[in-house]
């Protein structure tokens, strides 16, 4: 995913372009609310990391301002003030999520990726993996034309696994993604429904597209199995 950090404070800047570099994302940072609102604006981002508090044009102005444009990319608004009111107003600006600071860095990148998973369903680009066909918008699964009936987490769960086919998701992704981390690491939540995933789309069809990789999670073979 490609990552905007305004933040004018620069140590805090580094370590959140180094967090999201580290956890395999671009990032680019802007240090003023006008160098922010020009980079949002015309540029290739998947997501906005916005301060609240910035010199010269605030958080909430550039949110708006993005807004105001016609810019429909994903903001999430960082703040020391957590104050409810506060809260209301970055929403009101139309920003799509709101951390207040000190966060950990592990639910920033928790709520990105909930943010780009929406719009990416909001936009409703169908995924294909092989022969494996995921709609988000009509929340349909097929293998070679054959429907697939999924409960809504077994889509969430597939729906994850098709966006980062080829690569390994782990246990505590998929929790934290699909579940928002309400169910915890020691149950066998998961187990179970990869399970049934696989009897609905990997055995009617003899194929073996779910991988276990022990100890670190799941992957979904890039040709569909
Ligand atoms: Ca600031």
């Amino acid at each position: 995913m490609r990552v905007l950090v305004v933040e004018d404070e620069p140590r805090l800047a580094g370590l959140l372009a180094r967090g999201l570099r580290e956890a395999g994302h671009t990032a680019d940072v802007r240090h003023t609310g006008g160098e922010g609102l020009l980079a949002a604006t015309g540029g290739d981002y998947d997501a906005v990391v916005l301060d609240g508090m910035l010199p010269g044009l605030d958080g909430l102005t550039v949110c708006r301002t993005l807004r105001d444009r016609g810019v429909r990319i994903p903001v999430i608004m960082l703040t020391a003030r957590a104050a409810v009111p506060d809260r209301i107003d970055g929403l009101d600006a139309g920003a799509d999520d709101y951390l207040p600071k000190p966060f950990s860095f592990d639910e920033l990148l928790a709520r990105l990726r909930a943010l780009h998973r929406r719009a990416a369903d909001r936009a409703g680009t169908a995924l294909q993996t092989g022969d494996l066909r995921l709609d988000p918008a009509a929340r349909r699964v097929s293998r070679g034309g054959t429907e697939i009936e999924l409960s809504a987490r077994e889509f969430d769960v597939l729906a994850l696994l098709m966006s980062r086919a080829g690569q390994c998701v782990t246990r505590y992704q998929i929790l934290d993604e699909v579940w928002d981390g309400e169910t915890d690491l020691r149950s066998n939540v998961i187990d179970v429904y990869i399970a049934s995933l696989r009897a609905k789309v990997d055995k009617p069809f003899a194929r073996r597209a779910i991988t276990t990789l022990r100890g670190a999670g799941y992957r979904l073979e890039p040709d569909g199995g």
